[in-house]
Order: C-alpha cells, then sequence, then structure tokens
C-alpha cells in the first residue's frame, strides 16, 4: 500500500509513509485531522507510527476524527494489524504481532499444522496475553482469535491450556475476554 499523499508536499502536515497522525487523529498542524489509509496512526501494540491500511482502521480513525473535529476528546486504542484472504478457496487470517516477540520480553508461541485439512495455526503471547495469532484453513470462530488481541484479556490457566491445543481459542476466548466484557 502506498498513500497518495505528494499533492501534500510542502503543507507542514508531518508524512514518511503515510500522514502521521496522533491517537486522537490530529495531523502535525493544528485543527487538521487525517484516517484510514492515508495515515501512520500510533499501533495497537506497538504505539509506533504504522500503515495497517484496512477497512476496519479508517471506520474508526473517522469515528474519531470527525468526533474530535466537532469539539470531542475521542481517543484511539491504536490501529490493529488484520487481515483476512481467500486464496483459491484457502482462507487465511492473521491478526496484531502474528510474528511474536522475543522469550526475553515475555514471549511464547505455539504452531500447529494439520495436514489433513490443509490447516495451519499459530498463536503468539506476551505474558498471558495473546498478541497475535495466524490462522490458514480456519473458517469457524477466527473472529474470537481478534477478540482475544484486541481485548488484551488476562488468560491465567487459558494460556497453557492453549499451548497444548491452540485450537481451543473460542473456548479462551469465552471464558476470558468476553467474559470481562
Ligand atoms: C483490492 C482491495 C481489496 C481490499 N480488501 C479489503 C478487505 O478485504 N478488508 C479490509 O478491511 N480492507 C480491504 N481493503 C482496504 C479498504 O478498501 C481500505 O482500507 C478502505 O477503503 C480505506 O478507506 P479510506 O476512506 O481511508 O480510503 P479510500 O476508500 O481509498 O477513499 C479515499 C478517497 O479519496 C479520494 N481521493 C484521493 N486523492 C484525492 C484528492 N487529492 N482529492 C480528493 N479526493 C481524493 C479517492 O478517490 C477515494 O475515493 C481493500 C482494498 C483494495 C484496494
Amino acid at each position: 500500500m502506498r498513500p497518495n499523499i505528494e499533492f501534500l508536499a510542502g503543507s507542514g502536515i508531518g508524512m514518511e509513509r503515510g500522514i502521521r497522525v496522533d491517537n486522537a487523529m490530529r495531523t502535525s498542524v493544528a485543527d487538521i485531522y487525517a484516517a484510514g489509509d492515508v495515515t501512520e496512526a500510533p499501533g495497537f501494540h506497538t504505539g509506533q507510527p504504522e500503515l495497517n491500511a484496512i477497512q476496519p482502521n479508517a471506520v474508526d480513525q473517522a469515528r474519531i476524527a470527525a468526533h474530535n473535529m466537532a469539539g470531542g476528546a475521542a481517543v484511539s486504542g491504536g490501529s490493529l494489524a488484520i487481515n483476512v484472504l481467500d486464496t483459491l478457496g484457502l482462507i487465511s487470517t492473521s491478526f496484531g504481532q502474528w510474528q511474536g516477540v522475543p522469550a526475553a520480553e515475555g514471549g511464547a508461541g505455539v504452531e500447529l499444522v494439520d495436514p489433513a485439512r490443509n490447516g495451519y495455526l499459530s498463536l503468539q503471547f506476551k505474558d498471558d496475553v495473546l498478541i497475535g495469532a495466524t490462522s490458514i484453513g480456519w473458517t469457524e470462530h477466527v473472529g474470537a482469535l481478534r477478540g482475544l488481541v484486541q481485548t488484551q484479556a488476562p488468560l491465567g490457566p487459558w494460556k497453557e491450556r492453549l499451548l497444548a491445543d491452540p485450537t481451543q481459542f473460542m473456548a479462551a476466548y469465552l471464558a476470558t475476554a468476553q467474559k470481562a466484557a
């Protein structure tokens, strides 16, 4: 993805790969806001500028920008990387920090390969929170992976259960993230 922002050259609006915004969708110029694919907004996990050009982020950012342009004080929780793809009928998804973090930073992960269904599942944890996930060939309940990542629900005993059997992510979601909500 490459935002079409060349026309802003010389405007004074801070840009790198996209228009830099803060969590209120403010650009570096007072009273000018930006949202959607053109932005590099603070990442959900990193807080650093990220270009996550997907519709859910565009919608969230547009709502926050509009609210704040009208005098509100809305704040984004951060832009989250999400991909859902259909490749010749094989569905793949990824959420958040799917690549994980080093063990020295509290990282741990589990991978499951299921050749019978062309299936693959990877869960990545930081301490007892799911920070990222990748699936191939899984279509049931994959939204629960996003829910676990986005709510940052402490998994408690469910972390060990998921490390032993990552297919239990829906049960983990019901017992932790949804229960907390
Ligand atoms: C092929 C494709 C598949 C995608 N699939 C998915 C998907 O499955 N899931 C998902 O979440 N996201 C998907 N996306 C991304 C999603 O479409 C975008 O994240 C979303 O449309 C971003 O909304 P936006 O309003 O920020 O930008 P846009 O929808 O790009 O709207 C920007 C508008 O600004 C106009 N514009 C540009 N320059 C100027 C200018 N100088 N002056 C005036 N107007 C201008 C453009 O013509 C356009 O109408 C896909 C995108 C593509 C291209």
